[in-house]
């Protein structure tokens, strides 16, 4: 059985090594990521390349997500790239600070419209919440807090505020910038961080167009008010991500699960794809095995019904990137067999809106109430299969397509496996044929299996598929129409 939840891993300088990329390959990474947060064009560039080289080396194809930094709020910098926050004391963030002189009572921030943002009473998280400050008064370009929880305070660690409400936009001029370099390197997905509401997909998708690029937009859902239109940016975004961290510094840690079970069942009611991100194998940043509560976590984003599981810092810096997908690999296999993902919910009470939405449906109909061993669809831009891939179902569902860029797309799709094929003739009969052959030669299906193909009568036209033919296997005859 192969894994139909995909693998999502950041690179990283542990990735650099071209041994340990072989070696994700090889545990079975899908999608890279790769954090604009961090690094050079160049260095953006060289992995990108270096990743796209390995995987052809590999017969493997592998998509990439380039993840914008977004308007990330950071204090500035320590003298001593370090201070010792006591509970209790009084601590500020000050706009008009040096930015490489901050001490134990003031340090310089990175957002200069934070005093605007803030209010007496409000709680501001730093590093991830390890900090907590209560905003005693707003002073110009002041902040002046009360240290609630404290501790050590590094050089440019992130600021949220509890409950949201920052009014900094999506996308930063660094972002804008980065943008065309996304459609350069012909990203396969570009995320968006710090999505407020579907004007902010809408922009970074005209943005990347404008720039030549092809990619699906990915909604990173990290700020709390972005819930409250959260209809609004699945229908603008290809894929949703729901990136836990700052998300449930935010919303608060134990909001986060109701959150996640919420995005994921409504991002594939709406046809759209979705990652669930960040600390998932967390302390396999540094230890071989996941903790318990980690297997826990992967197995029920599976469950849960996400397309793809995320990897952050375990593969980016951590010791162990390959045993990192390895125990992801496995985690998700063991849940895949559980019969509540296998069991679809066919969408009885739905119209469709288009012919070859119709064909997907009916073919996951068909599929799962016929024992069909595999589905093969002759797809342009990949939408078929992920019509398709909406449906729970344990069969395999193949992306059989001319275009490199719409297999590297589906490397993100639930139960979706890319394959190369180009349709070089017209005749429905010998394609057929040649669709069983190539089954048959990955091992997919035997003789005597059913198959589901679907196409179009004018195979190679985008959007064209209206046609589902049922074949078995070591039985086509000549002469059989659709
Ligand atoms: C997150 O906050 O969960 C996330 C995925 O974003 P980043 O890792 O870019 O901070």
């Amino acid at each position: 059985m192969q894994r139909r939840t995909k693998i999502v891993a950041t690179l990283g300088p542990s990735t650099d090594d071209p041994k340990m990329l072989d070696k994700i390959i090889d545990a079975g990474v899908d999608v890279v990521r790769v954090n604009f947060s961090h690094g050079t064009p160049q260095e953006h560039e060289e992995r990108i390349e270096r990743v796209r080289n390995r995987a052809r080396a590999h017969g493997r194809q592998v998509g990439v997500l380039v993840d914008l930094q977004g308007p990330k709020i950071r204090i500035d910098c320590f003298e001593n790239g370090q201070v010792e926050l006591e509970e209790g004391a009084t601590f500020i963030l000050d706009t008009a600070h040096d930015p490489k002189k901050g001490n134990s009572e003031r340090v310089g921030i990175t957002y200069k419209a934070l005093p605007e943002d803030v209010d007496r009473g409000d709680t501001l998280l730093l590093d991830d919440g390890r900090i907590t400050l209560w905003v005693n008064e707003v002073k110009g370009s002041e902040i002046i807090c009360r240290v609630i929880a404290g501790g050590t305070l590094y050089d440019r660690k992130g600021i949220n505020k509890q409950g949201g409400g920052l009014s900094a936009p999506a996308l930063t001029q660094k972002d804008r910038e980065d943008i065309r370099l996304a459609a350069q390197v012909q990203a396969d997905y570009l995320a968006v961080s710090f999505v407020r509401h579907a004007e902010d997909v809408n922009e970074a998708r005209e943005l990347l167009r404008t720039a030549g690029g092809h990619g699906g937009i990915v909604a990173k859902i990290e700020r709390a008010e972005s819930l409250n239109v959260i209809e609004e940016i699945i229908e603008a975004a290809d894929v949703i991500m729901v990136a836990r961290g700052d998300l449930g510094v935010e919303i608060g840690d134990a909001g986060l699960p109701p959150v996640q079970k919420r995005l994921i069942s409504q991002s594939r009611d709406m046809n759209k794809v979705v990652i669930t991100a960040t600390q998932m194998m967390e302390s396999m940043i540094e230890s071989h095995i996941p903790t318990r509560a980690e297997v826990f976590d992967v197995a029920n984003a599976v469950l849960d019904g996400t397309d793809a599981v995320m990897l952050s810092a375990e593969t980016a810096t951590g010791k162990y990137p390959d045993l990192a997908i390895e125990a992801m690999d496995r985690i998700c296999r063991e849940a895949e067999k559980q019969r509540q993902v296998t069991r679809s919910h066919h969408r009885i009470d739905t119209n469709f809106e288009h012919i070859d939405e119709a064909i997907a449906m009916a073919s996951m109909y068909t599929a799962n109430h016929l024992g069909v061993k595999a589905i093969a669809a002759l797809t342009e831009s990949g939408s078929t299969t992920r019509w398709m891939s909406r449906i729970s179902s344990g069969i395999p569902i193949y992306a059989l397509t001319r275009h490199v860029q719409t297999r590297r797309k589906v490397t993100l799709y639930r139960g979706v496996y890319p394959v190369s094929f180009d349709v070089t003739s017209q005749n429905h009969v010998e394609v057929n044929q040649d669709v069983i052959d190539e089954l048959l030669r990955r091992g997919a299906v035997r003789d005597g299996d059913l198959v589901i193909i679907t196409k179009g009568d004018l195979m190679g036209v985008h959007g064209g598929t209206n046609a589902m033919k049922i074949v078995r296997v070591g039985s086509l005859g000549g002469g059989e129409e659709d």
